[in-house]
């Protein structure tokens, strides 16, 4: 019998990028497979529930577990892994902080089945068929998991002991966490595996960033030619950096994009949206109420920009459910 620690991989709701990422790991990809048995990865073997549910409690070393939690399904799931593992590894911003997911947090169940199944402009549903939890085909009864009104964190749902930040986690920082697993050289529970520093303050362009800003109006990247070494905020340009933890290697920053805050914030703040918020207040350049609300006017969605990735780990958490 194997004395590999035994790992798993669990995806909830989400793009999928973060599977992606376990195999951008390439070749360092062989050096896990070489450390570990991995027991469950349902993207990518064909373990199945039963599978795990034959497994003893705690046999799992790590669970690695992506995506946000938004079906009965993926509630399930977690909590049997959660049984089986001695660590949970939240991996990636959905399962950190709720990530794009959570943007469904400003809706509900009912507004986001009528929006994609009657009236979007690609619909094409006569019938007007909407999928039910219980249905009869042929006689046999078949069942779908239930749809939550609301996206939840994995921390939300089930202990987290680690949280592997980015959309998606990058290759270094993975491969940390994996060796810091197999070391048992862990910092203390609930720790995010990145530096607990803002992102500015690794920045290749924060010295171009003026001590006092003073924005006059807001632009969007497609809308301007962007300076490729100043400050985004500088060029009036929204950039997440100060509210936003570093350890990407300034994925976008290099690439001439403005940060949108997917590593989340660092251990002081909060509510990643609110401190944006209040750093982005202090610099407009605006003397009265009316310049304040035309230049938040040009902003795009302002909470969706905010709160891109982390609605539901904010204090707002989701939008009031009528009646409920
Ligand atoms: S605001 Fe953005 S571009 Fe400016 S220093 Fe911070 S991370 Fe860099
Ligand atoms: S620059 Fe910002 S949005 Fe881009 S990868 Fe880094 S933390 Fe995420």
């Amino acid at each position: 019998m194997s004395e590999k620690p035994k790992v798993a991989f669990y995806w909830c709701a989400s793009c999928g990028g973060c599977e992606e990422a376990v195999i951008d790991l390439a070749e360092d990809i062989l050096k896990v497979v070489e450390a570990v048995d991995i027991v469950f990865w349902p993207v990518a073997l064909d373990f199945k529930k039963s599978d795990v549910e034959a497994m003893e409690d705690g046999s799992i070393a790590v669970s690695f577990i992506n995506g946000a939690v938004r079906l009965s399904e993926q509630e399930e799931m977690v909590k049997l892994l959660r049984k089986k593992s001695q660590l949970v590894v939240a991996f990636g911003t959905c399962a950190h902080l709720g990530g794009i997911p959570g943007l469904a947090n400003f809706w509900d169940k009912e507004s986001i089945f009528n929006r994609a199944y009657h009236t979007t402009p690609s619909t094409d549903n006569p019938e007007g068929v909407v999928p039910q939890e219980k249905s009869t085909v042929d006689g046999k009864e078949l069942y779908l998991p239930s749809f939550f009104n609301t996206v939840y964190a994995l921390n939300q749902v089930i202990d987290v002991d680690y949280y592997l930040p980015g959309c998606a986690p990058p290759r270094d920082l993975i491969m940390n966490a994996v060796q810091a697993i197999l070391e048992g050289n862990l910092p203390p529970k609930g720790s995010v595996l990145s530096p607990n520093k803002a992102l500015c303050e690794d920045c290749d362009r924060n010295e171009t960033k003026p001590e006092k800003l003073a924005i006059k109006d807001i632009k969007r990247p497609w809308e301007v030619i962007l300076d490729p070494e100043t400050c985004f905020l500088a060029q009036g340009v929204i950039c997440m950096g100060p509210a936003t933890r570093t350890g990407c290697g300034q994925r976008c920053i290099t690439a001439n994009m403005p940060c949108r805050g997917c590593f989340g914030p660092t251990d002081q703040v909060i509510d990643m949206g609110a401190k944006f918020l209040a750093a982005f207040a202090s610099i407009l350049d605006a003397d009265d109420e009316k310049e304040v609300a035309r230049i938040v006017e040009t902003i795009v969605d302002p909470a969706g920009t905010f709160y891109r990735f982390s609605l539901p780990t904010s204090i707002l958490r989701r939008r009031k459910l009528e009646g409920k």
